[in-house]
């Protein structure tokens, strides 16, 4: 069978390999159909993904058909169509006992830490599937996990119906924690630098929108806001400037959520913290999300409305990266299509 490999940073091949074959009782083989391409695939890639290991198969946004099962498999069979939760823990350290298994000690990611899905088969654990109707397409399927990443931000900023959430980037995952915070009945302002983002934001539901190159980002929020900031403020852009505006335009007793990896530090004041008593929240992967958010693909209340632009077969794994890279613009999801 193929796979497409990371030998090693800069690098990609299509290879043969042995399709893999089920080892434990516990374990599903899949047949994958849908792998997304992430930010964090192409930061494998490039090397600057300080979690990875190399030789990697990537691809932890994966769609696929249950093709065997394992004899003490309960929760799938043979043919469902299911979605990979790609997170692996411990179970014991202290962030696994307190139902934060997302920052387990232990993580291994599926992609990252350990071999993904951007294969034509791949054997897991059942319990890291989760079953969508089939009647749902591919291409609807294959956003789950992205979403639950917005539903993690979303959970993680505390986010309640009639509060004002802003938003720092509208790119795929900005729109996709635009996506669950409308769910959840907020009023939502979105900052981005491509108006082309923007207008896409407006279409997934943004109330306001704010191009940080044309206009002042804080006197704006303040308008909008009547003076009191934004009650969660999340920053899907991740430097240390965004990080100290979110600081800077959070109202008092509002959350800061961070998605972001950079290592550089922010120049934040603790006084801008104590006195407006901000929460601080970082958020990573995701905690319990799936259910929730399948739930919401079953239901056709999340659909990805345009956000899957481009779809590539497998043979043009390499074309599909280099386009990714190239044309920011015009890429909101490209995804590898498997037959
Ligand atoms: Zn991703
Ligand atoms: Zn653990």
């Amino acid at each position: 069978m193929k796979a497409v490999i990371f030998p090693e940073p800069h690098t990609m091949e299509v290879v043969d390999i042995d399709k893999p074959q089920i080892k434990k009782d516990h374990e599903v083989l899949l047949k994958i159909k849908r792998v997304g391409i992430c930010g964090s695939d192409m930061h494998i890639y490039h090397g600057t993904n300080p979690m990875a290991t190399y030789p990697r198969i990537v691809g932890h946004e994966v769609a696929a058909e249950v093709a065997a099962t394992g004899s003490d498999v309960t929760n799938v069979s043979v043919g469902d169509h299911v979605v990979v939760e790609p997170i692996r823990y411990c179970g014991e350290c202290f962030a696994c006992k307190n139902g934060r298994p997302n920052v387990c000690k232990e993580l291994s990611v599926f992609g990252v830490h350990e071999d993904g899905g951007m294969r034509e088969f791949a054997v897991m654990p059942a319990k890291q599937v989760h079953k969508v109707n089939a009647e749902i397409d591919w291409d609807e399927a294959v956003m789950a996990e992205p979403y639950t990443i917005g539903a993690q931000a979303a959970w993680r900023g505390n986010v309640q119906a009639g509060q004002t959430v802003f938003i720092q980037g509208a790119g795929p995952i900005g729109i996709t924690v635009l996506k669950m915070v409308k769910l959840l009945g907020a009023n939502v302002i979105i900052s981005d630098i491509m108006n082309e983002r923007l207008e896409f934001a407006k279409e997934n539901g943004a109330d306001h929108t704010i191009n940080p190159s044309e206009s002042d980002v804080t006197a704006k929020i303040s308008e909008i806001t009547e003076g009191e900031g934004a009650n969660a403020v999340i920053d899907a852009v991740g430097t240390p400037k965004t990080f100290e505006l979110s600081v800077d335009v959070a109202s008092p007793a509002g959350y800061v959520v961070t998605l972001g990896f950079d290592k550089k530090p922010s120049a934040i004041a603790m006084m801008q913290i104590t006195k407006k008593e901000l929460t601080i929240a970082g958020s990573r992967l995701q905690t319990n999300q799936f259910e929730k958010v399948i739930d919401l693909i079953n239901t056709r209340q999340l659909t990805q409305n345009g956000l899957v632009t481009h779809k590539f077969p497998l043979s043009e794994v390499q074309e599909a990266l280099t386009f990714v890279e190239e044309n920011p613009q015009k890429v909101r999801k490209a995804v590898i299509e498997f037959d």
